[in-house]
């Protein structure tokens, strides 16, 4: 499977969820709220805050390529990012209200690390 290219800039999610879980690896450790930006990680310590879609945070510790897609929201330490399920079912919208996408994708707080590794393990993509 090619990596997936970031798709970044074209999409403006209509919704933000304001409280999602704080998920590492499998576990749910906390519900916090969005606008708090940081996030104690038991893996990196205090980060900064991304969010995943669920397939992306479990794909994590399986170390599973599910593809990786982000977006342009900057209102956090990274943007929200996909898998290429989702990124399926968000070009399917063809422009529609992504609001039931972003309920159905099942976004999860990552930490900025936490992220990062996430790009470089679903997404294939090189660090750096
Ligand atoms: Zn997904
Ligand atoms: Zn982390």
């Amino acid at each position: 499977m090619p990596p997936a290219r970031c798709r970044g800039g074209r999409i403006q999610l209509v919704q933000k969820v304001q409280a999602v879980q704080i998920v590492q690896g499998a576990k749910t450790v906390g519900v916090m709220s969005k606008r708090m930006q940081k996030v104690d990680c038991t893996a990196h310590g205090t980060q900064g805050i991304g969010l995943v879609c669920e397939h992306v945070a479990y794909a994590i510790d399986r170390r599973e390529q599910v593809g990786f897609f982000w977006g342009d929201d900057a209102d956090s330490a990274r943007p929200d990012a996909w898998c290429t399920e989702c990124e399926r079912a968000l070009v399917a919208l063809q422009g529609a209200s992504s609001a039931e996408w972003f309920k159905n994708a099942g976004f999860k707080i990552v930490c900025a690390k936490c992220w990062d590794e996430a790009k470089i393990i679903c997404g294939g993509f090189a660090l750096g």
